[in-house]
């Protein structure tokens, strides 16, 4: 949908910071974070709601919130919990109408920082924090491929 700013994003002619893609899905950073390290995840087709999301692809979108969650668990960005949440619709906050799952790394003791973020929303080198997610992923990987040796 030529209008909406994720398929935009999808289509590679609005600049992110992505951090995971596949044939169905991306993940790329809030560009106004809650904390450093807020990530999207966002099904490749257009679906405006969940009433619109193909179940599969709902649950794949999860799955990848989960890897996200246990990646920046391994991230050199200090997180040790995530909160992950999906608005569905405007009566639920929904504002960009393409659907996403959020993905806030948390650690222990941040209330403060989280409370300052959700005011501020801004994080500083977003192209590091990428990065370092795309670390966590790959350390993911290697300690699944090592315990499936
Ligand atoms: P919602 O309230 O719809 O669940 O959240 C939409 C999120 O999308 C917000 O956290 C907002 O900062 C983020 N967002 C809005 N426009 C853009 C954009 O152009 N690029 C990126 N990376 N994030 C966006
Ligand atoms: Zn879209």
């Amino acid at each position: 949908m030529s209008g909406c700013i994720f398929c935009r994003i999808v289509a590679g002619t609005a600049p992110a910071h992505r951090v995971y893609e596949d044939e169905t899905l991306c993940a790329f950073l809030d560009i106004r974070p809650i904390a450093r390290g807020h990530t999207l995840v966002i099904p490749k087709p257009h679906a405006t709601n969940l009433d619109d999301l193909d179940h599969e692809l709902g649950a794949r979108i999860f799955t990848l919130g989960h890897r996200l969650a246990k990646a920046l668990r391994r991230s050199d960005l200090g997180a040790d919990g995530a909160n992950l949440l999906l608005n569905d619709g405007k009566s639920a906050f929904q504002t960009v109408h393409h659907v996403h799952l959020h993905v806030v790394p948390r650690r222990r003791g941040d209330l403060l920082t989280v409370a300052r973020g959700f005011v501020l929303r801004r994080g500083p080198e977003p192209e590091a924090a990428a990065a370092a997610i795309r670390t966590g992923l790959d350390r993911l990987d290697a300690e699944e491929r090592e315990s499936r040796a």
